[in-house]
C-alpha cells in the first residue's frame, strides 16, 4: 500500500540517517497516501533552499529541494537540520515537517523573533569540556541543561585526556565532573591517542548526537576523530547504489562509519545562552529531591526551620558550591526566559507526546489485525 516505504528495511542506508519506525509512522500520518511524497532527512538548510537525503532504490543520494512556504510568524513550521521531511521530488519542493522528537531551540532576546531552533531530533547532546584547562563545573552544568531542554540524554566528554597522563589525577577529575551530572556518564577522550574515541562511537551508533563545548574544547578535532579520515568517503560509501554520488558542500547532518548520525551546525557551535527551567531541575535532581523533603512546600533554603537543603549543606552530603550554582543558574535563567521559546518547546513536547500515542494506538491495533 506504500511502496516507498515497504522497502525501506532496517538494513536500507537510508536508516543510517537515523530513520526508525517512529518516523515511519509519522510519514504514513503525514503523507495520507500521497504517491508523490518521499521521506527525506534535511542535512542542510541554506537561505530559503535545502538538500535533504532521500531513499533511492537500494541506497540514498543527496538532493536539493525548495523550502515550502510556512505562515510568518510560526518558528515551528522553519525547518532545521535534523529534520525529517515529506517531499516532493517531482516540484522539488518540502511539503511538511515530521513532528520533532527533540529540538534546540535558541532563546534570543529579541520580541519580534520567537526563538530559533537549531537542530531537530537529536536524540543524544556529547557536552565536550577540555581538560587542557580547570574544569569550569558551572559550565558543565550549563551545557547540561541546554542538553536535557532539548529532549536529548546529555553525556560528558572530558576531552584532550592525553593531556593529563596520570591516572589518578584523571579519575579525580572524572569523579568531579561526576558531581555536577547526575544521571550522565562522564567519559575521558583523547582525539590525539584515540583513547576512549571507541567507546563514545559504540555509544553513539544509534540515533542522532551533536556535539555541544565552548570553541576550543576539541569537538572539531572529535568530530574528524569520530568521522574518520575522510568525511567525503563516508559519504560515498553510504551511497549504497555504488555510484557514490556525494556533494561537494558542507554538510551539517553525517552518517557515522559505525553507526549513527552526528549533527555539526555553525549555530549549535556557538550555542550559549538560553532558557531552560526543566533542564536544570535535571542537572540539580539531587538538590530538587531534597528541596521536597524540606518542612515547608515552599521552602527557600535560607535558614528556614527543616531545611533539608541547608542540612545537606551542613553535614556536607551537598557541596556548597553546587546550591550557589544551583541558585545562580535559576535566577540567570528567570532573567533570560523568553517566555515565547518556552511555550514553543511545551508545543514541541506535546506534538510528540500526540504522536507517540497516536503511534501506540496504531501498533495495538495493528496487533489485534484489525
Ligand atoms: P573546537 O573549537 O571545540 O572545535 O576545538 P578544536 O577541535 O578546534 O580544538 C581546539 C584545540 O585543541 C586545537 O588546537 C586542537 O589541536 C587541540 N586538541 C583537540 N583535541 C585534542 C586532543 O585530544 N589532545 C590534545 N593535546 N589537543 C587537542
Ligand atoms: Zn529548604
Amino acid at each position: 500500500m506504500f511502496p516507498l516505504l515497504s522497502h525501506l528495511t532496517p538494513a536500507h542506508p537510508f536508516h543510517g540517517y537515523g530513520w526508525d519506525e517512529g518516523f515511519a509512522e509519522s510519514f504514513v500520518d503525514c503523507a495520507e497516501g500521497d504517491q508523490s511524497l518521499t521521506p527525506a532527512r534535511i542535512v542542510r538548510v541554506d537561505r530559503g533552499r535545502c538538500e535533504v537525503v532521500v531513499p533511492d532504490g537500494a541506497g540514498v543520494r543527496t538532493v536539493r529541494a525548495d523550502v515550502a512556504p510556512v505562515a510568518t510568524g510560526d518558528p515551528l513550521a522553519i525547518m532545521c537540520t535534523g529534520d525529517f521531511a515529506a517531499v516532493d521530488l517531482g516540484q522539488g519542493c518540502v511539503r511538511a515537517l515530521l513532528p520533532r522528537r527533540t529540538a534546540f531551540v535558541r532563546s534570543t532576546s529579541s520580541k519580534r523573533s520567537e526563538g530559533q531552533i537549531l537542530a531537530a531530533n537529536v536524540d543524544q547532546a556529547v557536552i565536550a569540556v577540555s581538560l587542557a584547562a580547570e574544569l569550569d563545573l558551572g559550565r558543565i552544568e550549563r551545557f547540561l541543561a541546554l542538553a536535557w531542554e532539548s529532549g536529548a540524554q546529555p553525556q560528558v566528554v572530558l576531552t584532550k585526556s592525553d593531556l593529563v597522563p596520570d591516572p589518578h589525577a584523571l579519575s579525580h577529575l572524572v569523579s568531579d565532573a561526576e558531581t555536577v551530572a547526575p544521571g550522565v556518564q562522564v567519559l575521558p577522550v583523547s582525539a590525539a591517542t584515540g583513547d576512549g574515541v571507541d567507546v563514545l562511537a559504540a555509544q553513539l551508533v544509534s540515533g542522532t548526537s551533536v556535539l555541544l563545548g565552548q570553541s576550543g574544547a576539541g569537538k572539531s578535532t572529535l568530530a574528524n576523530a569520530l568521522l574518520g579520515e575522510a568525511v567525503q568517503d563516508v559519504q560515498a560509501t553510504r551511497d549504497a547504489d555504488g555510484k557514490g554520488r556525494h556533494t561537494t558542500t558542507t554538510r551539517d547532518l553525517l552518517p557515522l562509519p559505525w553507526g549513527g548520525v552526528l549533527i555539526d551546525t555553525p549555530g549549535l557551535r556557538g550555542v550559549g545562552l538560553w532558557d531552560a527551567e526543566e533542564g536544570l531541575s535535571q542537572v540539580f535532581s539531587e538538590v530538587e529531591a531534597l528541596a521536597e523533603t524540606c518542612r515547608f512546600h515552599d521552602c527557600a533554603h535560607q535558614g528556614e526551620p527543616g531545611c533539608a537543603v541547608l542540612a545537606a549543606v551542613a553535614d556536607g552530603s551537598l557541596p556548597e558550591r553546587r546550591l550557589d550554582s544551583y541558585r545562580k543558574l535559576m535566577r540567570e535563567n528567570q532573567r533570560l526566559a523568553a517566555r515565547t521559546d518556552a511555550r514553543l518547546r511545551a508545543e514541541i513536547r506535546r506534538d510528540w507526546k500526540q504522536k507517540q500515542a497516536l503511534g501506540r494506538h496504531m501498533m495495538e491495533r495493528k496487533g489485534r489485525g484489525r
